[in-house]
């Protein structure tokens, strides 16, 4: 195992109508700016039980948050902090509202000369406004830890930052929250956790007993609930193990004393970025490609991750690490998430070897867990994936 430091200061408040304890973690003197997306919240009746935890509090809004945070759009959420003097800041959401929130959370308190430059310089933000969050959607993880993805429309680019000052102070979860999440959003959201556990496990060489289990554990639980949320958003039992999954697979436990990849994310955002695919969905296309390029690296893992976590009992490490892919694309396809991206555009000639170029001019020139994958073994992926 390697060494390693671990520190989550998160405070998880779990569970049936949490949202009513929100007003207990924010200081009485605090003003707050609730932030939220596209208005799913005022459906869903989330706004209303939001509103009534903070009456004791003073509240100012800004919603229109996009799925894929529009750096454009946190400007103008910047301004407001600004203007109404702001001190903390409450993300109601999911994935895309939490990580425009970290954003804010950085920009509100840098000094430089524009906050894209956190984006581009790598700007490790060590202390941001704090803010807490209200997740509406079981996916990214981002409500437990210090990453957040921008995009910026206008450069077609998506962007990741972070750093130990963007952890959510509080997360509340309360499952109920995903009864009225649509079916393509909660495809989504599993296939993001599964992808996330893979990006921090399918790695080489094996080195750490606890950190494969728990990562394995994960993986077969939203393997087991995926029918069961996917038929039924209501069932709280399976909710419940969706939300603490997706949670689980992304905050800093399992990729503790291993390797971690990442790659698939990192050509993953470029897919969003220049095609608007939601982003579990690149992550789909470009995880088959990954695994059967980097097959004789990865084998090893990928045959135990087919053995204990898809039975796979049958046949050489080989067979068992191709079934492994196999059987990982066919859980997206019962998902109903398609794995090619010529499945979402049509336009995909020139895909790969724009992106190797992206990669080449920020000097992205060895992903993956030994900065091994160079821009032409991406060209070649993406290729791959068409
Ligand atoms: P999302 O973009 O936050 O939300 C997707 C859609 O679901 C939105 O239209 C949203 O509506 C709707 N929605 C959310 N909760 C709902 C509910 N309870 N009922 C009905 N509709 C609901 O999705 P996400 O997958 O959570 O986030 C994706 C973003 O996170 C991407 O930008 C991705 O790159 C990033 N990401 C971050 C991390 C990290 O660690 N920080 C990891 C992976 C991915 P509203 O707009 O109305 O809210
Ligand atoms: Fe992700």
């Amino acid at each position: 195992m390697n060494n390693f430091e671990f520190k989550n200061p998160t405070k998880i408040i779990f569970g049936k109508d949490t949202i009513e304890k929100l007003e207990n973690e924010i200081p009485k003197d605090a003003k707050v700016l609730l932030l939220y997306g596209g208005g799913s919240i005022k459906k869903n009746g989330i706004y209303d039980q939001v509103k009534t935890a903070l009456a004791s509090l003073e509240v100012v809004e800004f919603g229109g948050i996009p799925a894929n945070p529009e750096y454009a759009v946190l400007l103008e959420a910047l301004k407001v902090i600004k203007e109404e003097n702001i001190t903390y800041l409450l993300a109601v959401g999911g994935g895309s509202v939490i990580d425009g929130t970290k954003f804010l959370s950085a920009a509100a308190l840098y000094e430089g000369e524009t906050p894209w430059d956190i984006l581009t310089k790598n700007i490790r933000t060590e202390k941001g406004m704090p803010f807490g969050t209200v997740l509406t959607l079981p996916a990214t993880g981002s409500e437990m830890n210090s990453g957040s993805v921008i995009t910026r429309a206008e450069t077609k680019e998506k962007l990741a930052m972070g750093g130990p000052g963007l952890f959510p102070e509080f997360s509340i979860l309360d499952p109920q929250v995903i009864a009225s999440i649509p079916e393509r959003q909660l495809a989504n959201g599993l296939t993001d956790a599964f992808t996330h556990v893979l990006e921090q496990y399918m790695t080489y060489p094996i080195g750490a007993l606890l950190q494969d289990r728990f990562a394995e554990s994960i993986l077969q639980t939203l393997i087991e609930v995926a029918p069961k949320v996917l038929k039924d958003p209501t069932d709280y039992k399976a909710a419940s193990d969706f939300m603490w999954s997706c949670t689980m697979a992304l905050n800093g436990l399992i990729q503790k004393g291993v390797p971690t990849d990442w790659a698939v994310h990192a050509m993953g955002h470029e897919l969003t970025a220049l095609f608007g695919i939601d982003h579990a969905r690149t992550l789909a296309v470009i995880a088959p490609s990954h695994y059967k390029f980097n097959f004789e690296a990865k084998k090893e893992k990928l045959a135990q991750y087919g053995q204990r976590v898809w039975n796979i009992t049958e046949g050489s490490t080989d067979d068992k690490a191709y079934a492994a892919i196999e059987k990982t694309v066919a859980f997206f396809h019962q998902l109903g998430i398609d794995t090619k991206l010529s499945d979402y555009t049509k336009d995909y000639e020139g895909t790969a070897e724009e992106i190797s170029k992206r990669f080449t001019n920020r000097g992205w020139t060895g992903l993956g867990e030994h900065q091994s994958l160079s821009p032409d073994k991406v060209e070649k992926i993406v290729k791959m994936a068409y």
